[in-house]
């Protein structure tokens, strides 16, 4: 079982810093029909964040309904050009089972996590930064699922010192960031290819 890295833990200091990561907070969102949430099995999180979305239900006073839809990688598999099992045609099949979840369930919130530290993302490599620009080019494509759903990105984290917190990530504020700042930062990290494909200041611009 991995450890944050210490690469990793800067990260969310400086995104935090930036406001660019906040602390969940429920204000705005409608939580009464429940949420789909894309996210990796991870079975030393799951529970701590099912809890922490079953409180949040029950805080805002409505019945927890929580729907998950697991595999390893979460929302990056269908970032375009994602390196989670390429040509396996995940992507189709992750954006079908949301399509799916909301015509069974008639839910409209969908919730796009990483976690770190991620054991997928380590095995190819992954720093925080990339799991982030991932899952911020596939935030466009859950979105086109349906137009009118809800789609907030979330991070998270399991602290070496045993805390354990979910954070929200303003996709516009991390594409601003990007531009200020994460390119001079980070930018060295991603292969000249990567860059082309999921640069995060890339065109695809979609409101938060
Ligand atoms: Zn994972």
């Amino acid at each position: 079982m991995g450890q944050l890295q210490e690469f990793d833990r800067q990260v969310i200091d400086q995104l935090r810093q930036a406001q660019v990561i906040e602390d969940m907070s429920r204000e705005g969102l409608d939580l009464s029909r429940g949420v789909i949430v894309i996210r990796c099995p991870d079975g030393d999180q799951m529970l701590d964040r099912i809890e922490h979305d079953r409180q949040t239900a029950i805080a805002a006073g409505v019945t927890p309904r929580i729907h998950l839809i697991t595999h390893h990688g979460g929302c990056m598999v269908v970032a375009p050009d994602s390196s989670f099992y390429p040509g396996r045609g995940i992507d189709e099949y992750v954006l079908e089972q949301i399509r799916e979840a909301e015509a069974l369930k008639e839910i409209h919130l969908v919730l796009a996590e990483i976690h770190a530290p991620c054991g997928k993302a380590a095995s190819l490599g992954l720093t925080l930064v990339h799991q982030i620009v991932l899952q911020m080019a596939a935030k466009p494509r859950i979105k086109a699922v349906d137009p009118t759903n809800k789609v907030l990105c979330r991070i998270h984290v399991d602290f070496a010192d045993g805390r354990k917190r979910t954070y929200f990530i303003s996709r516009a504020k991390w594409l601003a960031f990007w531009d200020a700042q994460g390119r001079a930062l980070w930018g060295h990290l991603f292969e000249p290819l990567m860059m082309e494909t999921c640069d995060p200041s890339d065109t695809q611009r979609a409101p938060n």
